[in-house]
């Protein structure tokens, strides 16, 4: 492992020096959405300035230069994930998008009534309503793995909860409200033993854990540029090479076909088939920038810094009285939650906001989750490799101020 310089890593996200306020921003709503690094901002403006042009169909140079860097991206994607195959990588438009397509592809496909989908207390909306719609169309039943009170999973649960009746699991890696870290090797490999797919959603996973889908063995595994110093709009599915054989495609239009008549129409090979209309050209092809700055920094380097800068805030704010912490999992990554004694979350916010400093407040999109915990919801600081102790000490400061504001 070697440190983070940290004074350099933060000349590379220019939007970090500014005031918010009259005060010096802190940005601590990295799980919602982290910055970009210049490089990336730079790769988006070569790309219009230079190489802008429709891919994969062009003969001309400015059609095959922007096709040449949108396929390195899926390269790109490829040795990130360690898939097999490069065209397992599906482009999406985020998380959201990639959850759906599985469920609207495969699950119209191969579930039937009856079936069960398991999926966990801990998940975001994108991960529940999918499968929810699923079931109310296919007559599916969506059971739902419990937590402690501490915010982990209750595998002993889950493994009861498999039978041959379950056909797919679909588990968040790691939490974007308490920050868990789930056991997805365990779940992956209980769920195969009943013959069950699984679906890994990586949103918060993607930019602090190094990732080998192979290794987890996991059938579907998705994520979100933008949670990973990458633009919004652009996401990745990875699938099975087999499984993504089988399925039939999700929207039809352009690209995706072989060819088209008005009697029938043959689809085109992976991964193009789920890849209808014109993406986000652009944004794939920062994304290759993206990586290649996690890359230049290290990921180990980045989990060791961001583990750090967890256990300060982590100690620094059970220190606070009348402040508790929400989700106290025995793996965690770079996201506090925390709830204060008689002071509602959005005043909590608001007041932060006034001293510039940029936290979620909420139910972070994990109703069912909130309501297990009984509460509201929560103020979440989540933490990104520009971050530094000095910000989390502004962060325990204008907590005490929120308290004496609101004595
Ligand atoms: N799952 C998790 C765990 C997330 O944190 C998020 C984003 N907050 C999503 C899914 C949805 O991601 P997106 O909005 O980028 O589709």
């Amino acid at each position: 492992l070697s440190p983070i310089d940290i004074q350099r890593v933060r000349q590379d996200f220019p939007i970090l020096d500014q005031l918010v306020n009259g005060k010096p921003l802190v940005y601590l709503d990295n799980a919602a959405t982290n910055q970009k690094p210049v490089s990336v901002l730079n790769a988006l403006a070569h790309y219009y300035e230079h190489d802008n042009a429709n891919i994969h169909r062009g003969i001309h140079t400015l059609a095959e230069r922007a096709t040449h860097d949108f396929e390195l991206t899926r390269q790109k994607v490829q040795s990130f994930l360690n898939a097999q195959h490069v065209e397992e990588v599906i482009f999406t438009y985020g998380t959201t998008d990639g959850i759906n397509l599985v469920a609207q592809t495969y699950g119209r496909k191969f579930l039937n009534e009856g079936d069960e989908i398991i999926i966990s207390t801990l998940e975001h909306h994108s991960n529940i309503v999918p499968w929810q719609m699923l079931c109310e169309e296919k007559g599916c039943v969506l059971k739902v793995i419990p937590i402690d009170d501490n915010g982990d999973l209750l595998i002993d649960e889950y493994e009861k909860m498999l039978s041959e009746r379950t056909k797919f699991v679909s588990v968040v890696h790691v939490s974007n409200a308490l920050g868990t870290i789930n056991p997805v090797k365990t779940i992956v490999d209980l769920a195969h033993r009943v013959g069950a797919v699984v679906l890994i959603d990586g949103a918060q996973a993607s930019s602090h854990i190094t990732l080998d889908v192979q290794a987890l063995d996991c059938d579907f595994y998705v994520f979100s540029a933008h949670k990973l110093y990458g633009p919004t709009g652009m996401g990745v599915l990875y699938g099975k090479k087999a499984l993504l054989d089988a399925m039939p495609p999700y929207r039809g239009g352009g690209e995706m076909i072989k060819e088209v008549t008005f009697e029938k129409t043959t689809y085109n090979e992976l991964p193009y088939k789920f890849e209808a209309g014109t993406p986000n050209i652009a944004d794939v092809i920062a994304v290759r920038t993206a990586i290649e700055y996690m890359e230049s920094l290290g990921k180990e380097n980045m989990a060791a810094y961001e583990g750090e800068l967890l256990d300060y805030a982590t100690a620094q704010l059970a220190d606070v009285p009348g402040l508790r912490i929400v989700g106290q999992a025995k793996e965690k990554i770079s996201v506090v939650s925390f709830v204060l004694d008689g002071i509602h979350h959005q005043d909590t916010g608001v007041i932060l906001d006034q001293m510039g400093i940029a936290v979620r407040t909420g139910h972070h999109c994990t109703q069912p989750l909130m309501r297990r915990l009984g509460i509201a919801g929560t103020t979440r600081a989540s933490f990104a490799v520009y971050n530094t102790k000095d910000e989390i000490d502004r962060l325990v400061q204008g907590i005490r101020r929120v308290q004496t504001m609101m004595a």
